[in-house]
């Protein structure tokens, strides 16, 4: 899907003013490229026409293009269509704010988490995952609401307080044997309790045993793993709606196939109007590079997507972000949101000169210090470190932190460069002190001559990098570019 819709983006062109016929032929091939990519024909409808409506007659922005700035309507309609719902606690400081947080249960009382779906969609291993994730990485936004602006918009991902639960897991589905031990298996990986009954009692009393113990022992959340069944029967939904009014989660989530594409929102929708859902949980996006059942999911069932699945292991989920969904979606859109946010806080001239820096391949150490700064201006390191070039690319959330040390690094070692190094970052690479000066500014920040080598071959990259992307982007055929 991404690298359909940037190529019709393409065919825009640079125009000053977006038309109903200069867009008409890239609406149809988007429309086109959301259905192979298996997004729900009504979802693409209404995608379409909301780009629509945000592009006709548009005046083009200063220093954006005509098909950036279709692109970034696209965007915008994506993230309408997966967005979030009124649980959200938007702090305002924070770009990265997932679709829906979890509603959180009383204080006195354990919260209840229902897992649903069908035969091998992931449940047990979502309970597993969320049960790593709700112990260890799930982020306090009220603990962040309660620090006011100044103080949370200095966080950064890896530091956002966490509330690490206490979980128990419960193990509901007895009709495969298999599954309890499979869930104890998890439960034993990630440190969690399991709760089980065997393979005899009834799903309704092993949940409601599950809460009383929880209750008892200090619990404060009980993930509720279920049988699943090939397809939507009575009996299933039956289940569910026994355990259900038995307990009374706060969340009753759907565990959906991504792979399944369109067919994963009319089963979400589906279950809510069997059994009704609080959100979904979609897994297996590592297989999925479509994006239909992401962006189709919230459009035909009304829920959120809560939480997505990106691997196998324990620590792959991760809450779901429809702007980092969108912006994968788009691909491009990366480069667009960058330019949005940089154009609000770069002066004019200061963002043609640095477009100048960048095409001239002139992009030095200093300059690079400066795009740091304003990445941490920007606010969440998350949402934007995966836009910036040379660091960008396929960065996921397990990465995050890796990147905010390797940044950490490279600042420390352009502090160690002279000024002149700084300005002229070739004297590392073909200056006959070349080496020298790696072992020098490497020593002095503290890192191995290995990091300092990476860094400076990395940069050279970049450099290039950001060369040829203001090529693509400047160089449009009336001349209305960045300008
Ligand atoms: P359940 O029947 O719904 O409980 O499904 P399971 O949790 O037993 O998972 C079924 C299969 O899907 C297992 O082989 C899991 O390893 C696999 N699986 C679950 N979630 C993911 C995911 O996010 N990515 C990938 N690649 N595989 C997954
Ligand atoms: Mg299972």
């Amino acid at each position: 899907l991404s690298n359909a819709i940037s190529e019709v983006a393409k065919n825009i062109g640079g125009r000053q003013k977006m038309t109903e016929k200069s867009i008409a032929n890239a609406l149809k091939d988007v429309r086109r490229a959301l259905l192979d990519a298996d997004v729900n024909l009504g979802v693409a409808d209404t995608l379409i026409e909301g780009v629509k409506n945000r592009s006709i007659g548009q005046e083009v922005t200063k220093g954006v293009t005509a098909d950036q700035q279709f692109i970034k309507a696209m965007y915008d309609e994506l993230l309408d269509m997966m967005g979030g719902d009124s649980t959200v606690k938007n702090t305002g400081t924070m770009s990265n704010v997932p679709a829906a947080t979890l509603a959180v249960g009383k204080a006195e009382e354990p919260a209840v988490i229902l897992l649903a779906g069908l035969q091998g969609a992931g449940k047990t291993t979502a309970a597993g995952k969320l049960a790593l994730y709700l112990k260890e990485r799930e982020v306090d936004y009220d603990a962040v609401e309660a620090m006011g602006e100044e103080e949370a918009s200095k966080l950064l991902t890896s530091r956002m307080p966490t509330r690490n639960r206490k979980v128990l897991l419960a193990a509901a589905d007895v009709y495969r044997p298999a599954a309890i031990s499979q869930l104890e298996i998890l439960g034993e990986t990630v440190g969690v309790d399991v709760f089980s009954m065997g393979t005899e009692a009834d799903p309704v009393d092993i949940a409601r045993k599950a809460v009383e113990k929880a209750k008892a022992e200090g619990y404060d959340t009980v993930l509720v793993d279920t049988a699943g069944r090939q397809v939507i029967d009575e009996d299933l939904m039956d289940e569910l709606k026994r355990v259900k009014e038995e307990v009374q989660p706060q969340e009753t989530l759907l565990v959906v196939d991504a792979m399944t594409g369109q067919e994963a929102a009319s089963l979400t929708a589906a279950f809510d109007n069997a059994v009704g859902i609080t959100g979904a949980v979609l897994t297996k996006m590592d297989g999925d590079s479509r994006g239909g059942a992401a962006v189709s999911v919230r459009g035909v069932s009304g829920k959120p997507i809560k939480f997505v699945g990106t691997g196998e292991k324990t620590p792959d989920l991760e809450p779901f972000y429809p702007d980092r969904m969108a912006s994968r979606i788009l691909g491009m859109g990366d480069v667009v949101s960058l330019v949005e946010k940089a154009a609000a806080e770069v002066s004019d001239a200061d963002a043609e000169a640095m477009q100048k820096k960048m095409l001239e391949q002139k992009f030095d150490f200093e300059d690079f210090l400066k795009q740091s700064e304003l990445v941490s201006k920007m606010g969440n390191f998350a949402g934007v470190a995966k836009m910036l070039p040379g660091i960008g690319g396929q960065l996921d959330n397990s990465k995050i932190r890796e990147v905010e040390a390797r940044l950490k690094r490279s600042k420390a070692m352009i502090q160690s460069m002279t000024k002149k190094e700084r300005e002229n970052p070739d004297l590392f690479i073909t200056d006959k002190s070349a080496r020298s000066r790696v072992l020098r500014i490497t020593r002095g920040s503290g890192n191995s001559f290995e990091n300092g080598i990476n860094f400076i071959s990395e940069f050279q990259k970049m450099r290039t990098m950001m060369s040829r992307m203001q090529k693509q982007m400047g160089g449009m055929p009336d001349g209305v570019g960045p300008n």
